[in-house]
């Protein structure tokens, strides 16, 4: 099993210098003009040009050597169980292994496949209770996995809701995963969640394991959670025109998961363009599932949505950063001073007939993992589980 995360005893100073390419995570500015970040005690101070900026009394430095920095990539929707274990499909370690795959966040969508999972009201609170804890504390290679997500029942009331907030519940599990599955009650308790600052996502689309049930457009629409989970299915997605209709319907989160349609997936996209919307769009993997655990899950996301469609390559890279931590109010996410200094460092993979990183995602290929850092911390040098990437960042100093 993956280990607590190494903490970083005292005062700590980054330096990534020698960036060749720098995205940012924001779709309004995708492509920032710098070659170096200086993080401090695990957030990012400066961003410029090397000569512009202090890198003086670095812990580490870091030389990208023309490398691509990005931020660490966010899973929208994941089945968190206990610490690195998935009982799913039975594997250990699979954070880590989504580390090796540039994931630093991952947001729960319920650890639905905890097995005999509780479903009465008190054992799901103190369930969730258990998994936001838990999963804070034991934090896989560094990722920070938001979890204690409760799967709503017919029988809570407001005050569980309020309960829930209290104990640092901040996260409704798939609406619909559970006994709620009509409109009106989902639509009072996501509105109960609401009130007390939980957010709320749903299972959209046909059932994904037997025991699971359809969510169609009406109940989406009326249920009004902050996120359509899985708009392009888990696996079975509902009809293009129900997900027009949905993604004209309202403004909330638009999730495309890697367990999904991929058609579905790709239309939606089209719509959410169409609709000047891009902003909405998300990425998930919603691992681990009947497919598996996808640990290049979210970067293949990336590669599938730039090659398929007329996104371009920096573009779809804010679907996985700056979209998903704005929607989610989460501090990582985009190069921005006073954010976690949470990165990715890839190259495009060598032999990639790509000229360029982002020439080889939109062209279909998964770019190279060199490095992954969170809280200004060295997690991960050359990728185990990417194709090597061309050229690889390197430590020279500490
Ligand atoms: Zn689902």
């Amino acid at each position: 099993m993956a280990h607590d995360a190494p903490q970083a005893a005292g005062h700590t100073k980054l330096v990534i210098r020698n960036i060749g390419l720098l995205l940012s995570g924001a779709l309004e500015k995708p492509i920032l003009d710098a070659d170096t970040i200086v993080a401090e005690n695990g957030k990012i101070t400066a961003i410029g040009r090397l000569k512009d900026v202090d890198t003086a009394h670095a812990t580490t430095t870091v030389d990208a050597h023309g490398t691509t920095v990005a931020p660490g990539l966010i899973d929208s929707h994941v089945h968190p169980v206990a610490g690195d274990w998935t009982p799913r499909q039975n594997q250990i370690n699979w954070i880590d292994s989504y580390l090796h795959g540039g994931v630093t966040t991952m947001i729960s969508a319920g650890e639905v496949h905890m097995p005999g999972r509780p479903r009465d009201v008190i054992g799901l609170k103190a369930m969730a209770i258990f998994a936001q804890r838990s999963f804070w504390t034991l934090r896989p290679g560094g990722v920070k996995v938001h979890a204690g997500a409760p799967v709503i029942e017919n029988e809570m009331v407001e005050d569980d809701f309020k309960e829930l907030a209290a104990a640092g519940v901040k996260l409704l599990g798939e609406v619909g995963l559970g006994g709620v599955k009509d409109g009106p009650t989902a639509r009072k308790m996501v509105g109960w969640a609401r009130k007390y600052g939980i957010q709320s996502t749903i299972h959209t689309g046909g059932p994904s394991i037997p025991g699971s049930g359809l969510i169609d457009k009406d109940v989406v629409l009326e249920a009004d959670t902050d996120v359509v989970g899985h708009i392009n299915g888990g696996h079975t997605a509902l009809p293009d025109g129900q997900i027009r209709c949905i993604c004209e319907g309202c403004k909330r989160g638009l999730e495309l998961v890697h367990n999904g349609n991929e058609r579905s997936a790709l239309f939606t996209l089209r719509t959410a363009r169409e609709m000047g919307d891009l902003n909405r769009i998300i990425l998930g993997t919603d691992a681990p599932a009947g497919s598996g655990v996808q640990p290049l899950g979210i970067l293949r996301m990336i590669a599938m949505l730039s090659s398929l469609s007329d996104v371009p390559a920096e573009i779809a890279f804010c679907f996985a950063t700056g979209n998903t931590a704005r929607m989610r109010a989460l501090d990582c996410g985009l190069i921005e001073i006073g954010r976690s200094a949470d990165f990715v460092i890839m190259d495009k993979a060598q032999h990639s007939p790509g000229k360029t990183l982002l020439d080889s995602v939109q062209l279909g290929d998964l770019p190279g993992i060199g490095m992954t850092i969170i809280d200004g911390i060295v997690r991960t040098q050359r990728s185990r589980n990417t194709p090597p990437a061309t050229s690889v960042p390197e430590i020279v100093g500490h």
